[in-house]
């Protein structure tokens, strides 16, 4: 769907993207996170064909945005960190506007407008004035106008900055249905147990590079490239530590007298072999099952294993 090879971008002095590569499956939300600075803003704005970068290519669909620019911004819906919105006019107005100018025929203006209100539920606001909306009800009608030209690739940038709790939910819910219909979401945000909640992928990047790219069912529990297992047993197991690592294959990690944590392969293949390989050593195994922590302590792991390089400054010519 979106296809990111080798990028790199610089701001004048400064590297903000160092050699960025990666790949955005169809309906997949991705959490795009890293600390203040990391180049996560950057990364968006390339994406969405609103910078030029210094070096590498973004595809969507298979389309070089920064080849054709305006046919990227067919494909694609963006909402920036910090978004206006004409005070002065009503939701409706403000639709309507953004319908035609993102080229919506006047004959299918109020439709493409009414879905989009509906798909947001601000349907009711329509003649609401923009001016007079709560937080949560701007950002619902800045997304509605992002998405208004039905998109297959959205990014969103700190959406939920600022947000009460009740309307974080209900922005949880709009995304989760949006990727439903089958856009492709990349979304940024400091709130990591709400991106736990909606989110397929994590991308985290620290110093304008990437740092891990992974699913969050399977990153629930790796570090580096190896899984962590949870091994429950159905009584306490004299000698555990020592009958687990006497089984082939087994690298224990922590252990307790019934219960144990190892290391494998993200491979199937070899988890099923170290399943039977404990069942086979008579131990009694009452659950095998990938060790699940939250975003939060994921993201400080690896964000610490990954050390401070010195900022990269570009000297241009004298
Ligand atoms: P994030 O969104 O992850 O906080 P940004 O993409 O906004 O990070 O910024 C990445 C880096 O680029 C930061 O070090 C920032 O200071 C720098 N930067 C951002 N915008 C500019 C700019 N217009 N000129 C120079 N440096 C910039
Ligand atoms: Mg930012």
């Amino acid at each position: 769907m979106l296809r990111i090879e080798n990028l790199v971008f610089d701001y004048p002095g400064h590297r903000a993207l160092d050699d960025v590569s990666l790949e955005l499956g169809v309906g997949s939300i991705t959490a795009l996170v890293g600390p203040n600075g990391a180049g996560k803003s950057t990364l968006m704005r390339v994406c969405a064909a609103l910078d030029q970068p210094f070096s590498g290519s973004v595809y969507l669909d298979g389309l070089d945005v920064h080849e054709d620019p305006r046919g990227a911004h067919r494909r694609r819906g963006f909402l920036p960190d910090f978004f206006g919105l004409y005070d002065d006019l009503t939701v409706s107005q403000c639709l309507s506007y953004r319908a035609a100018s993102q080229g919506v025929p006047a004959a299918r203006r109020k439709a493409v407008v009414d879905s989009a209100a509906e798909r947001l539920e601000i349907a009711d606001r329509l003649h609401q004035k923009a001016g007079s909306l709560s937080r949560g009800l701007r950002q619902r009608l800045a997304i509605a106008q992002a998405v208004l030209h039905e998109p297959r690739f959205l990014t969103l940038d700190e959406p939920a900055a600022g947000l009460d709790p009740s309307a974080r939910i209900g922005l949880s819910g709009v995304l989760r249905a949006l990727a439903r219909d089958g856009m492709t979401i990349l979304v940024s945000s400091h709130i990591l147990a709400e991106l736990e909640d909606y989110s397929t992928h994590i991308l985290m990047l620290k110093q304008g590079r990437v740092v891990d790219h992974a699913p969050l069912t399977t990153m629930g529990a790796v570090t580096g490239r190896r899984i962590e297992i949870r091994l429950d047993f159905a009584r306490t197991v004299p000698e555990l530590r020592l009958r687990l690592i006497a089984v082939a294959g087994v690298e224990v990690v922590s252990c307790g007298i019934d219960e144990a944590i190892v290391m494998s392969d993200p491979d199937p293949a070899e988890r099923a072999g170290m399943l039977a390989a404990v069942l086979a050593a008579g131990l009694p195994l009452a659950s095998f099952s990938p060790e699940r922590r939250s975003l939060q302590d994921i993201y400080l792991a690896r964000m610490k294993a990954v050390s401070e390089r010195p900022p990269l400054r570009l000297v241009g010519p004298r």
